[in-house]
């Protein structure tokens, strides 16, 4: 038996409406496979923690947390909670303390998804996005000089290190070519005249090690307008972190939205647990209703089954949620249906067992 455990955080809103139906379909997974087994473990933090506690999570957190290979985490915030309590004390304070360098969104288009482009075949929307996710624009480095006063001036700098630049680019190529695909980088040397020309260069250098990766780089203004317009010219994508996080959202739409967006938090080395969640927030507009979407989270788990070495069942998954989408009768209302949560959970489940 190939047994697996997995750190579960359901959080706050919808979160734990959705994270139900992945666990859902992870044990049928594991059920079907007869050799693999999950062990979860739940942790109650979030925002109900915090009013409850002070705190989001456990002062020694990280520690349990680091007895897992994975953590499966639904969503953290909620109104009355400030953000940068819910998002620096729980979800970056993960993100940073594992190291979990590489953010991976899948920009796939499936059978059956709403596409917000009119014109665009079916094959021509399958990419992987690869944004580094710990440093860059988002260090938090920077200055407030002269508040207030008529002089007044802000810096926001971009730190981007040697050893994180070639790492998230290294891993990269090494995507790449695993999958057989070409790799483009995106970033904007002509007008970041230190950092992206840094970039551009550390590219290449890498670039050196992976002659069989066919490459192309692009400016992010001109990759916008050929993430809409082109996109099938995109396989596996790399970027920083800002680019990362606008282009991963428009992405997101292209393919479906929010209630289909998925992504992985990964720390390579396995060193440290990474983590899978559904793009989306708490939705507090919606949660206890039942009626959340849960097929970005079930697509989560599908990428974190793929993380454990069973892509096959990753696969299966995602050719579950394509069933689902394609029959087109069992959709929440985020997708035009009457569906609850619970009800689209199961139908990905059945799809499964029909695919056996
Ligand atoms: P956060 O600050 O946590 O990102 P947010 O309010 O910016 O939260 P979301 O919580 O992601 O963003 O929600 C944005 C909108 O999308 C909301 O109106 C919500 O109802 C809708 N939404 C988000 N996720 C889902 C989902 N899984 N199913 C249905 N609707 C969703
Ligand atoms: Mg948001």
């Amino acid at each position: 038996m190939n047994s697996h455990r997995i750190a579960v955080i359901p959080g706050d809103g919808i979160g734990p409406e959705v994270i139900a139906q992945g666990i859902k379909v992870l044990n049928h997974i594991a059920a079907l496979d007869g050799k693999l087994q999950f062990e979860f473990t739940y942790y109650p933090w979030g925002c109900e923690f915090y009013s409850k506690h002070g705190r989001m999570m456990d002062d020694d957190g990280l520690d349990q947390l680091s007895q897992h290979e994975a953590i499966y985490l639904g969503a953290v915030g909620y109104p009355g909670v400030p953000d940068h309590i819910s998002l620096w004390e729980l979800l970056l304070k993960i993100r940073k303390g594992f190291d979990q360098y590489v953010n991976l969104r899948p920009i796939t288009l499936l059978e059956g998804a709403p596409c917000s482009l009119k014109e665009v075949t079916r094959e021509g929307i399958d990419m992987l996005v690869i944004r580094e996710n710990s440093e860059g624009e988002y260090a938090g480095a920077g200055d407030w000089l002269f508040k207030g006063k008529p002089e007044e001036v802000v810096l926001q700098t971009g730190v981007f290190s040697r050893m994180g630049t070639e790492r998230i680019i290294r891993y990269s190529y090494e995507t790449a070519r695993r999958l057989g695909r070409s790799l483009t980088s995106i970033s904007k040397a002509n007008a970041l005249n230190y950092s992206m020309v840094f970039w551009d260069q550390v590219f290449e250098e890498v670039g050196r090690e992976y002659p069989d990766v066919p490459t192309s780089s692009y400016l992010v203004d001109a990759a916008s307008m050929f993430f809409v317009r082109e996109p099938e010219r995109f396989e596996v994508v790399v970027t920083s972190n800002l680019f990362g996080d606008i282009l991963t959202d428009l992405g997101a739409a292209l393919v479906g939205g929010l209630g289909l967006a998925a992504g992985a938090n990964i720390n390579p080395e396995r060193k440290y647990p990474s983590m899978f969640e559904p793009i989306h927030g708490s939705a507090p507009d919606i949660a206890g209703r039942g009626i959340a979407n849960p097929l970005a989270a079930v697509w989560s788990a599908s990428q974190l089954l793929d993380f454990l070495g069973y892509e096959h069942h990753g696969r299966s998954v995602l050719k579950a949620i394509e069933t689902v989408m394609t029959d087109g009768k069992v959709f929440t209302p985020d997708m035009g249906g009457r569906a609850s949560t619970e009800q689209v959970g199961n139908a990905v489940v059945e799809a499964l067992h029909a695919l056996q």
